[in-house]
């Protein structure tokens, strides 16, 4: 009698114990789907980020000629630098994903009046040194921008 009613208890455990072991994988199993689920606004964060900003750049060219490219997005390093032409000088700045000339020794430094820009199509033009700064962007960013502007 005792003996049965020991091995009864002992089944018992046994199926605790399987309990156990079914509850704890299915806290694993929740855990490691939290974890995922975490991740995704970060997922979307990123992709959102290279879909808007990503291929944005400003080709600066002199005589038709491209000079140099480059990327703009808001982790572009700041910075100022000369383009020398055989007509003169213009200084270009970078900042953030803008760009512009802040100086020239041109006549009418009409290259300086647009300040810095940013909006891929537009374009800042100095005329007597024949130098271009154009703004392209992804077709994505064209086509938000002419969303926004409708
Ligand atoms: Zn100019």
């Amino acid at each position: 009698m005792v003996e049965a009613l020991n091995n009864n208890f002992a089944k018992i455990i046994t199926r605790m114990d399987d309990m156990m072991k079914i509850i704890k994988k299915w806290d694993v199993i929740i855990i490691v789907l939290l974890v995922l689920i975490s991740f995704i606004p970060y997922g979307i964060f990123i992709y959102g980020e290279s879909s808007n900003n990503g291929e944005v750049y400003a080709i600066i060219s002199v005589d038709g000629k491209e000079q140099q490219r480059i990327r703009l997005d808001n982790n572009t390093t700041p910075k100022e630098f000369t383009v020398n032409t055989k007509d003169g000088y213009n200084i270009i700045k970078v900042e953030g994903n803008k760009i512009g000339v802040i100086d020239a020794d041109c006549p009418d430094k009409i290259c300086t009046l647009p300040g810095l820009v940013n909006r891929s199509g537009e374009r800042v033009v100095c005329l007597p040194h024949k130098v271009v700064i154009e703004i392209r962007g992804s077709k994505n960013t064209e086509d938000k921008e002419d969303f926004i502007s409708r």
